[in-house]
């Protein structure tokens, strides 16, 4: 849930599980997607693709009744979801209106759950459920604002929801992406600024991609990751250990 096109994170996770073997249905908002996402399904031999605004309980409610009826169960499932309005993506987080706090905690952080209580009951034989999130739930990233206070709930619920589901050999993790120039990642004030710091100050002095994000998701769906459950990991090129760098001065 979340591809939007070939830039997206889901997309990269999409590809990674579909090259080790995964059958995957995908899910799009609104019908100006669905031509971008139909096509990338075929590409990977997909054939069921759902509308689904999570925004929506009836939209939800439909898509995991079709997935029930067309495959009967669901090893695995991937929300990449967020949305806030973007003339709260910039500026201060103490402008924040009401509205946009709830739509934003509803579709960001909310979905994720509202995802989980129909995935579960097709999870026979345990399952994987995977979000994403970024450091701005953990600090003050500028401009993250509202969207850094949704991620950190996500974070939350993601340890909640596996200490619920642990018992049905349901494993719920995050992955907290570096920045990566995608669809949403355009919403966010001054975005290009961010890739720039990252890239110099993460210990791998670059950005991720998708497909190392989807690496990480493949390790986190499948039995890779059997031992692993309520963790938030970060794929940043190592940019959320760093306090400080060296200067030029301070270089052995
Ligand atoms: P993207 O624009 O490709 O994907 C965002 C998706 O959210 C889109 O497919 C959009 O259709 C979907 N969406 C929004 N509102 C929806 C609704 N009401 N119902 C259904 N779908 C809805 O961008 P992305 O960067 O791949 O984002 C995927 C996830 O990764 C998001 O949760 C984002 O916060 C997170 N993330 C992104 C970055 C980054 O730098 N790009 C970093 C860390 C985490």
């Amino acid at each position: 849930m979340g591809v939007a096109n070939h830039r997206s994170i889901a997309w990269g996770i999409a590809k990674a599980c579909h090259d080790h073997g995964a059958q995957l249905a995908f899910t799009y908002q609104g019908e100006a997607l669905e031509k971008r996402v139909r096509p990338l399904a075929q590409e990977i031999g997909s054939e069921l693709v759902l509308p689904c605004d999570v925004s929506d309980a009836a939209s939800i409610d439909a898509t995991f009744a079709e997935i029930e009826k067309k495959w009967g169960g669901l090893d695995f499932l991937v929300h990449a979801i967020a949305f806030s309005n973007k003339d709260q993506l910039k500026g201060r987080y103490l402008d924040t209106t009401p509205d946009n706090f709830q739509l934003t905690m509803n579709i960001s952080c909310y979905s994720f759950t509202a995802v989980a209580q129909r995935a579960v009951p097709l999870m026979k034989d345990g399952g994987s459920l995977l979000t994403l999130t970024y450091y701005g739930a953990e600090r003050v990233m500028p401009h993250y604002n509202v969207m850094g206070v949704a991620k950190a709930a996500l974070e939350a619920s993601v340890r909640y929801l596996a200490a619920d589901l642990g018992d049905r050999k349901i494993r719920v993790n995050a992955i907290s992406a570096g920045p990566i120039k995608t669809l949403a990642a355009s919403g966010i004030g001054d975005f290009n600024y961010i890739l720039k710091w990252n890239e110099l100050n993460a210990p791998l002095k670059r950005n991720v991609s998708t497909e190392e994000v989807g690496n990480a998701g493949l390790y986190l769906l499948s039995d890779l990751g059997s031992g692993v459950t309520g963790e938030v990991m970060h794929v940043d090129a190592g940019y959320h250990v760093v306090g400080m760098i060296k200067t030029q001065s301070a270089k052995q």
